[in-house]
């Protein structure tokens, strides 16, 4: 155990202790700072040590801003931080960490501004938050209103319209410059989408709904305004951001617009670990970063990895030095080993799912508990052979990224009871929670919601409505249960409670399996527990859902074992003992939706780099030598693959290849020593008669 003298700066490198003693002491001066190192090399703990050390010199926790990418990475370093202090401090460390409340992903730090300053920038501070699924709604309700969709039939999809929307108010680059680069065979819309996205936006105001995109951009035009920048800025001593590489120029544009000499400002990052590209993250913020500063950010870089053995670095870094650019180091290790990675050749798609359900297995039995493995992929619908495998195995597993349960219907239905109940003018939560009831279609549905639309009263105006017709008792019960948890009178979380009594009597009329849906329902209750409220509920719901597990729904079996699956981006700065990478083939990884230009198969490479270095001890790349395709208009079909071209022949004596058949050598033989008999049975029926 650890004991309050511990020094946990003495367990860190020269390099390291730099990074976290950098400007301490003198809280509100300490000058820019840039880690900027290669994977495994203690970034993140660097971080958290930094964090841990200010506070035990003395820097007030309420006023240190912790950035992260996901709220389990959040979580996680907020848990380090305080074993750090504990360290330092004793006990009293508890109190001091519990109170480092700011702390999270830039989405939701940015939700919870917006609500705060709402009267100056003239939003209702009970907004709506759209997930992507229901931005994609929204912008279709608006596609369809301009007659796009009619007579315009080629026109682009719902889902490619938000993403082009998305990635200009992101990149803030001109339509027209993002549709000939990212999208050229939709340029000939460009002023129908600019019509298209200028309604989007209308709308949104109009309904006081924002999306993921309007959580940056909004904090961005606030801080562009000097008063409220310096008084936003001026809430943190301290602001740490990890993941920096992975950042988009309106995240930099807030850093710099809340922190214009960089004071308290400490990014770190890997450029070798950019993935996010696709989103309009930049791998500039992080390589410009020291240089807006007058003078410089100072730079630690760190080259010693501490997580993987020497044939899994060698390996990483053989992949990784063949990238058009790279600006961080080769890495070195201590950690010795024989065991190479290894290349596995394997016939298919279900060969690769016996292999994985195996080995996983057979490690359990040797020590390493599943939680200490993971399997990654490229793509999220990659993993669905093996989860039916692990399934028909009873091996429990979690999938990280995974939004199976908060994508059930009866789950949807009672968010967006809460949420209408919330916003009332939020036309797509409305649209759903309204339908429910008996005899209200689409067309009744609208025409209440325009009547919401028009007044700042909702809840009377919804009183006074006349019920649809055919609505029957319901409706009487839905303005009553609407108004009460509009009011707020319920309380948290009864809210939730009673919005699932609400729903109750309508989900055994819509749903068949009502009863385990019942049960996803209790489970999303317990979910809401955790939460201080509705508002952070429904937020950091909608934009980080929690992971799905092999149990039907989306509470993690926490005190279990069970394996890990995850798509590589989400297992982005973390790491297992053992990992297996799905599919290293061709068309995977570079996917083949990678457009061939040279930006995008860099992209792919550093993935793959990023797949590698996420093992300490044993890494599996697949290599299937035919998988499935899900195909766009042609149909699923087999294709046959070959290793992924990131791994050139010179390469692979690093590798221990290896193929593997999913019939066992004894069997093998057997079935081989059956397929080699031949009986001249002619000869010996005519011989029974010779
Ligand atoms: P990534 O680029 O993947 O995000 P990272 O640079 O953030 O990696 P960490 O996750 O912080 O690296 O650290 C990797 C591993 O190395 C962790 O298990 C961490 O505990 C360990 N580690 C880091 N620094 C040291 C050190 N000085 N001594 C011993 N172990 C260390
Ligand atoms: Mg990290």
């Amino acid at each position: 155990a650890e004991t309050a003298t511990d020094d946990p700066l003495a367990r860190l490198n020269p390099a390291q202790r730099e990074a976290v003693t950098h400007g301490a002491g003198v809280a509100a001066e300490a000058s820019p700072l840039l880690v900027i190192a290669g994977a495994g090399s203690g970034k993140t703990n660097t971080l958290a040590h930094r964090v841990a050390h200010l506070i035990a010199t003395g820097a007030d926790p309420r006023r240190i801003l912790l950035l992260t990418f996901s709220r389990r990475a959040s979580t996680e370093m907020t848990r380090r931080v305080e074993r750090i202090c504990r360290a330092v401090l004793g006990d009293k460390a508890a109190t001091l960490a519990d109170a480092l409340a700011w702390s999270g992903t830039f989405h939701s730090v940015g939700a919870r501004l917006l609500r705060e300053y709402a009267e100056q920038i003239g939003m209702d501070p009970s907004f709506s938050i759209h997930d992507r699924e229901d931005s994609a709604d929204l912008m279709n309700l608006v596609r369809h209103d301009l007659g796009f969709s009619k007579t315009e039939k080629r026109f682009p999809a719902k889902g490619t319209c938000l993403a082009i929307y998305s990635r200009v108010a992101n990149s803030g680059a001109l339509l027209g410059d993002v549709l000939l680069k990212h999208y050229p065979w939709c340029a000939g819309w460009e002023a129908q989408l600019k019509q298209l996205f200028g309604g989007y936006v209308a709308v949104k105001q109009a309904q006081g709904v924002l999306d993921y995109d309007d959580l940056l951009l909004a904090w961005a035009q606030m801080v562009v305004e000097p008063v409220l920048a310096a008084d936003i800025g001026g809430k943190w001593d301290h602001i740490l951001v990890d993941e920096y590489q992975d950042t988009n120029r309106l995240q930099a544009d807030i850093l710099l617009g809340m922190k214009p000499d960089g004071s308290g400002l400490t990014v770190v990052g890997d450029d070798a670990q950019s993935i996010y590209a696709f989103r309009a993250a930049t791998v500039r913020n992080i390589l410009d970063f020291p240089a807006h500063f007058d003078p410089p950010a100072r730079i630690v870089t760190l080259d010693r990895n501490y997580r993987s053995t020497k044939p899994i670095l060698d390996a990483a870094n053989a992949v990784i030095g063949e990238a058009d650019e790279r600006f961080t180091k080769d890495l070195w290790t201590e950690r010795a080993s024989d065991e190479r990675p290894r290349l596995v050749t394997i016939a298919d798609d279900t060969a690769q799912a016996d292999y994985i359900a195996g080995r996983v297995l057979e490690e359990r039995e040797g020590g390493t508990a599943l939680k200490e493995q993971a399997v990654l992929f490229r793509a999220s619908h990659h993993s669905a052979t093996l989860e039916v495998e692990l399934t028909r195995r009873n091996i429990p597993f979690v999938k990280f990224g995974g939004l199976k349960f908060l994508d059930s219907a009866h789950v949807k239905d009672v968010l967006a009871l809460l949420r209408f109940a919330q916003n009332p003018r939020d036309r797509i939560a409305g649209f759903r929670v309204l339908q429910l009831l008996p005899g209200v279609g689409p067309t009744s549905a609208r025409r209440v919601l325009d009547t919401l639309g028009e007044t700042d009263r909702p809840f009377e105006a919804l009183a006074e409505t006349k019920a649809p017709a055919r609505s029957g008792d319901a409706w009487p019960s839905f303005v009553e249960t609407v108004a009460a948890l509009g009011g707020g009178k319920t309380g948290w979380p009864g809210e939730i409670a009673a919005a699932r009594v609400w729903y109750e009597p309508h989900l055994e009329r819509l749903h068949e399996d009502a009863t385990m849906r019942q049960a996803d329902l209790v489970q999303l209750e317990q979910i809401a527990g955790g939460y201080p409220s509705r508002e952070k509920f429904l937020t950091e719901l909608t934009l980080d859902p929690p992971d799905a597990t092999s149990d039907q729904a989306g509470v993690p079996l926490l005190d279990e074992d069970y394996l890990i699956l995850s798509t590589i981006h989400s297992a982005k700065g973390q790491e297992w003992k053992n990992v297996f990478v799905l599919n290293v083939v061709d068309g995977c990884i570079p996917s083949d939706l990678a457009t061939g230009e040279r930006d995008d198969i860099e992209e792919e490479r550093r993935l793959l780099y990023v797949a590698m270095t996420r093992a300490k001890d044993s890494l599996d790349l697949m290599v299937p030598q035919r998988f499935y395709v899900h195909g766009q208009g042609l149909g699923d079909r087999h294709v046959y693959a070959a290793r992924t071209r990131f791994i050139i022949r010179e390469m692979l004596p690093l590798f221990h290849a290896t193929s593997w058949s999913a019939v066992a050598p004894e069997e093998q033989a057997r079935q081989e020593a059956v397929k080699s008999v031949r009986i001249d049975m002619g000869a010996r029926l005519r011989g029974m008669w010779s």
